[in-house]
């Protein structure tokens, strides 16, 4: 399948870091406007090759890269601005439904109010689509290594049905549990937020089931760790541990980000993401950019590494495509017409395409 072929379905993401997805131009114009010189380079091409190092293969180095993206954030009209282009630049590879989330409590260095902060986004979402079509959800992240996820749980409620569809907790997963903060997981799910919470990317199978089994998160971020609760063979999936079969049989979505995997080094190659073998093993599959940025990544080079590397045909790129539609947060009637009016349409008339 060829590059524009990919590029001309209709695409749908749960899984997109708003920090880890800036404009190389809007991060130095940004740099300049609020006075600050940390970038390790002022010349966009330079500036675009040190994010790009991401190959690295550390999660620490990729980690580095969010120093400088949140040093620019700070003040509500550069959130506005990131989060219209984020849409703008979704758009630009036929996503038509996207979920973008983001730490408030980043963004307070400047003395910002975690509301104020939403409302910025929320803001240029809104522009966002307005000059777009695309619809979104917006994720409020806490940082399961701070102490206050409480007052960015309650913030998050605060928006629930004005733009905020869930709640995610993000950092480091190693020595975090997502149950670390189940007193917040519990407090959105009430309050009748979406829970989505980052799993099986730093930590392996347990980390999965205390989000599953103990914060009751609806869907998993990465979660690609429960192949190691399953026996592989020639690369697929002969047998299922208990985890691995409840989290399939549950059919509990995995926000699944290849590109960003081998970046972060849970994969050794392309070929070695366990992307194809989780799908055909059944689960509940959904193709994410994570940050586009630091990956160098959009929806369509997702769409092409699932292709190429895991043998994906039409069918099982709409397959995806639906399954995040289905698993979304967002307003039912806006996601099953865009599944019905957009998704399966372009998808039926692909695959009938000579
Ligand atoms: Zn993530």
């Amino acid at each position: 399948m060829d590059r524009g072929f990919l590029a001309s379905l209709p695409k749908a993401v749960l899984h997109d870091h708003l920090d880890g997805g800036l404009r190389i131009d809007t991060m130095l114009e940004l740099a300049d406007d609020v006075g600050y010189t940390g970038l390790p380079a002022t010349d966009p091409g330079e500036l675009r090759r040190w994010f790009h190092q991401g190959e690295s293969g550390s999660l620490e180095t990729y980690l580095r890269a969010f120093d400088h993206t949140v040093a620019v954030m700070q003040t509500p009209e550069a959130l506005s601005r990131i989060a219209y282009e984020c849409l703008v630049d979704h758009a630009a590879q036929r996503v038509k439904y996207a979920e973008i989330r983001f730490a408030p409590a980043l963004h307070t260095r400047r003395g910002l109010e975690l509301e104020e902060i939403i409302e910025a986004v929320l803001d240029g979402m809104r522009r966002g689509r307005r000059d777009t079509g695309v619809e979104y959800g917006v994720i409020v992240d806490a940082l399961r290594q701070d102490k206050d996820a409480d007052p960015v749980a309650r913030a998050a409620i605060r928006y629930l049905h004005d733009g905020v569809v869930a709640f995610d907790l993000s950092g480091p997963e190693k020595g975090y549990p997502p149950d670390t903060h189940l007193a917040e997981c519990r407090l959105v799910r009430e309050a009748g937020l979406g829970l989505t919470l980052h799993a099986g990317e730093g930590d392996g199978p347990q980390s999965i089931w205390r989000a599953y089994g103990r914060c009751h998160a609806q869907r998993i971020g990465h979660g690609v760790r429960i192949v190691e609760d399953t026996v592989m063979r020639n690369g697929e999936i002969v047998a299922f541990g208990q985890l691995a079969r409840t989290i399939r049989d549950h059919r509990v979505p995995l926000e699944v980000c290849p590109t960003s995997n081998l970046h972060t080094g849970i994969a050794a190659s392309a070929a070695d993401h366990p992307l194809g073998a989780l799908h055909r093993a059944g689960f509940v599959v959904t193709l994410n950019t994570d940050n586009r940025l630091m990956s160098d990544v959009t929806m369509t080079d997702e769409f092409a590494f699932a292709v190429d590397h895991h043998r994906f045909t039409v069918a099982d790129l709409e397959q995806v495509t639906v399954a995040a539609l289905d698993a979304g947060f967002g307003d039912w009637t806006v996601r099953r017409r865009i599944r019905d009016e957009v998704v399966r349409p372009a998808y039926r008339q692909a695959l009938t395409a000579p």
